[in-house]
Parts: structure tokens; sequence; C-alpha cells
């Protein structure tokens, strides 16, 4: 199965993430990323075989992370696949992808990406990577629980299911 470690927006936030793809769709085109689908990658583990799977999901189960909160004041893209992103840089969140990923190799995971840039993806296979005409933002994400989800493959982009999440703090 096919897993990665994420923050799942809480719900005032994500109904503000949507509007936001909107506006971006109106400028750049692309395909919107469904609403319930908008979410922070902290780490992706890729192929992981069923047992390591519920080991994991055990793992997150089971221990809660350090709360923070997250600044998103930036509009970004990604050439390749089109992307645009709403982020922000974030001390607190590198440390939390550092933990995570020290904790993820003891288990045997390797795969971490050498840059490290915390996005929220609105918009795939965008026509148009500009965004000096959106309006500038300042969002504020309160974390406090880690989520496990599992990404399906489907003809028109990836489904996700939550498989665990980390205790509250
Ligand atoms: P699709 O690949 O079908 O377009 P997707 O990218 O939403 O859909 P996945 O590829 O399963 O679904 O990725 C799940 C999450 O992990 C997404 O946030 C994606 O950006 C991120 N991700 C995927 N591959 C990598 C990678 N090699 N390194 C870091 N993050 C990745
Ligand atoms: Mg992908």
């Amino acid at each position: 199965m096919r897993l990665f470690l994420a923050l799942e927006p809480p719900h005032k936030l994500r109904e503000r993430l949507s509007e936001l793809a909107e506006l971006a769709q109106d400028r750049c085109g692309g395909r919107r990323m469904p609403d319930d689908s908008l979410h922070l990658t902290l780490a992706f583990l890729g192929e992981v075989a069923e047992e390591q799977g519920a080991a994991l999901s055990a793992w997150v189960g089971e221990r809660p992370i350090p709360t923070g909160e997250w600044r998103l004041d930036a509009w970004g893209t990604f050439r390749r696949p089109g992307i645009v992103w709403v982020g922000g840089r974030s001390p607190a969140l590198e440390r939390l992808h550092e933990s995570l990923w020290a904790e993820l190799s003891a288990f045997g995971f390797s795969g971490r990406a050498e840059h490290f840039v915390p996005h929220v993806t609105l918009l795939r296979r965008a026509r148009q990577l500009e965004t000096r005409s959106l309006p500038t933002i300042d969002l504020s994400w309160p974390w406090r629980r880690l989520s496990l989800v599992r990404s399906f493959t489907e003809n028109d982009g990836a489904r996700y299911e939550t498989l665990a999440r980390s205790p509250a703090a």
C-alpha cells in the first residue's frame, strides 16, 4: 500500500484553502485538489508491505506529536507537475519533519526528500504558473495530530484514506 504521513487542516482552514483553490484555478487553470484531500505531507513513504503498514498505524496511533502553529503566507509553484500551492517556512515543521524521519529511519524507511518545502497543493496540471495576481495570504494552521494516510491511485487522481491519527496532545 502507498502511504504518507501528513497533517490535515482544521475545518475552517480547509474551507479557506478551498476558496483559495477556486481563485487560483480561475487564474491558472488546472485541476483543483478535492477539498477533502487538502493536506500537508510530512513524509512520503511510498509502497509499504501490509505488516509494515499495520506497524506504522500502531506507531502513529500511540504517540502524540508536539503541537504547533503553521503560518501560511506564500504562494508557490512546482513546475514539473504544474503544481500551485500555498505554504510558508516553519522551523517548527522542519523540526517535526526531522524527528519523524529520524524515527522512520530506525524503522528502516528511506526516501526522505532532499528539501522539505512545507506546502499544501491546491492545483495540479496548472497551465499557468503565475501567482503574482493572486491575493496575499496570511493563514494560521494550528496542528495537534499526525495522520497516516493511504493513497489509492484512481483514473482522475489519487484518493486518500486516513488509517491512523496520533492521540491529541
Ligand atoms: P498522483 O501522484 O496520483 O497525482 P498524489 O500526488 O496526490 O496523486 P501520491 O503520489 O500518493 O498522491 O502522494 C501523496 C502525497 O505525498 C502528496 O502530498 C505528494 O505530493 C507527496 N509525495 C508523493 N511523492 C513524493 C516524493 N517522492 N517525495 C515527497 N513527497 C511526495
Ligand atoms: Mg504523486
